[in-house]
């Protein structure tokens, strides 16, 4: 099937690093210094104790995203971050439904609520989605269907249009380091093709072939070219080697190379 999506993506997911403030501005100062100009789509999800900062002296056109979001408007919720409070300081977008999240009992109908918050306010969720590990007989596309089912639950064709699919396979995600075991350029454009037909089934062809599906899972400096040749997807979520300069720009300036 072919896509018809014109950017693309490099999300950098840096989860609970760095430790400091001073290291998570250190970080995207050093992206931002050698190399300004990016031209495809990319952000930087730091933790939301760095956020601020990190927003304050990072220069466009790299962009915010959060890492998670609660889909309550405001209350009772410790230790939970709206929505609302994401937008009122400038982030327009945020991961949702990310494995190490699933991992700690975040279900399908969370993850469907957590994208419908997101995208009534205009926002970009970027859903993540992937089996955690892969049988001989394909039921892992059935649960990778569900997954893709019920985060679009409720969302219109209009608002479709504002969404980021992150194929991720848990078993291809690394402890961070970059170095974990990698899915194949097959394995991610099987499963591209796949989504893409669930989500012709939910919104039909033109709306659907618009949704970027980008992959994640151990992508590094040396894999990314594979991936976006043979797996014809439209950019990668970044988790370990999005924290070391040099290579997060090497993976940026790879994605590019298919713009
Ligand atoms: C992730 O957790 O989103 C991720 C892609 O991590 P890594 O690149 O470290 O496998």
């Amino acid at each position: 099937m072919k896509t018809a999506t014109r950017t693309k993506f490099v999300i950098g997911n840096w989860k609970m690093n760095p430790t400091t403030v001073a290291d998570a501005t250190r970080l995207v100062l050093g992206i931002g210094k050698k190399f300004p100009r990016p031209k495809s789509t990319v952000m930087v999800a730091p933790s939301y104790l760095h956020l601020g900062e990190v927003k304050r002296v990072l220069k466009k056109p790299y962009r915010m995203c959060a890492q998670d979001v609660f889909p309550a408007e405001g209350g009772p919720h410790t230790g939970c971050v709206s929505a609302r409070m994401l937008f009122a300081q400038g982030v327009t977008s945020s991961i949702v439904g990310h494995s190490e999240r699933r991992a700690q009992g975040e279900t399908n109908d969370m993850v469907g609520e957590k994208t419908r918050a997101l995208v009534a306010l205009g926002m970009m969720p970027i859903i993540c989605v992937g089996e955690t590990d892969r049988d001989h007989h394909g039921k892992y596309y059935s649960y990778v269907e569900a997954e893709v089912r019920a985060a679009l639950l409720g969302v219109t064709k209009k608002q479709l249009a504002n969404i980021v699919i992150a194929y991720e396979p848990v078993w291809a995600i690394s402890t961070g380091d970059g170095k974990g075991q990698t899915a194949t350029a097959e394995h991610a454009h099987e499963m591209k093709l796949f989504i893409q037909k669930v989500l012709v089934e939910l919104y039909g062809r033109p709306a659907a072939l618009a949704v970027p599906i980008i992959y994640g899972g151990s992508v590094n400096g040396e894999n990314a070219d594979d991936l976006m040749k043979n797996g014809a997807i439209d950019g990668f979520l970044v988790g370990g080697a999005s924290l070391t300069v040099d290579t997060f720009i090497s993976i940026i300036k790879t994605v590019e190379a298919y713009l």
